[in-house]
């Protein structure tokens, strides 16, 4: 059984059907990359899975526990057990600008978890070291490039102890000589077997890091495979056209 379970997931945005009828599942200790053209629902997909969007119908279960069962959401406290399993990197880095890096990481586990401090700050400084930024942590988001930003975000939704991290489009908003440096933590976490998804249109890091491949389109996953599957040998023709495009 996967780690996640997404199950005949739909969501509909008006009259916009947006999610049509989405099934994946992830195993425990997977990369899985989702690609797909713009608007293909593959951002609302993953918000869905921390419940930054209610879906219309469908089930999520996460490590077994159901966040929503064919359309009937957990109660709350069932919600943010749930949700808090999973770390969330956005596109545009969401820091808190009034924060120093240090603080935007103790931030969450303190507040939210009452965290005592001395583990904090231990786990901060493990974390930063791990993203290269040990040198930044009195500094505020605004002195930071967007690569910097991108890993201080990493390593605060590290902090929350999380069984699976999700990315959407985390090299997106960077510029080109910045993606590298993002997409080399990720690649640390995948080889300290972090479950993850992943957004992306990095194709050259989804081919390498990602163990499974789902391509989204106009709210359905057309397929899903292992890398040499879906970029060498994918069966549908909008794979195709899609892959053609983007390499
Ligand atoms: P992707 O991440 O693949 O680009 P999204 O999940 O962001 O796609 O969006 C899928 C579709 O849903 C798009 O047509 C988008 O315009 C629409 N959409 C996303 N969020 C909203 C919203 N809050 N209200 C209305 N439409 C939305
Ligand atoms: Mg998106």
């Amino acid at each position: 059984m996967g780690i996640i379970e997404v199950t005949n997931l739909k969501k509909s945005f008006g009259t916009l059907d947006v999610l049509k009828d989405v099934t994946f599942e992830v195993g425990k200790g997977e990369v899985v990359a989702v690609i797909g053209p713009s608007g293909s629902g593959k951002s609302t997909m993953l918000r869905s899975l921390v419940n930054l969007e209610q879906v219309n119908g469908g089930s999520i279960a996460v490590e077994g526990e159901y966040l929503v069962k064919d359309g009937v959401y957990a109660n709350p406290q069932g919600i943010k057990r749930i949700t808090s399993k999973m770390g969330m990197v956005f596109q545009h880095f969401h820091l808190f600008p009034h924060l120093t890096v240090q603080e935007n990481l103790e931030l969450a586990p303190r507040l939210v978890r009452g965290e005592p401090a001395e583990e904090s700050r231990r786990k901060r400084d493990e974390l930063l070291r791990k993203v290269g930024l040990t040198d930044k942590k009195e500094a505020y988001p605004a002195k930071l490039s967007g690569g910097q930003k991108q890993r201080v975000a990493i390593a605060r939704a590290l902090m929350m102890n999380p069984a699976i991290m999700l990315f959407d489009e985390p090299t997106s908003a960077l510029d080109p000589e910045l993606t590298g440096e993002v997409l080399q933590v990720i690649k640390q976490l995948a080889e300290e077997h972090m479950t993850m998804v992943v957004v992306t249109h990095e194709m050259g890091f989804a081919k390498e890091v990602a163990d499974k491949i789902v391509f989204m389109d106009n709210g359905e996953i057309v397929e899903s495979g292992s890398p040499d599957e879906l970029f060498h040998n994918a069966k549908h023709e909008r794979t195709k056209s899609f892959l053609h495009r983007s390499l």
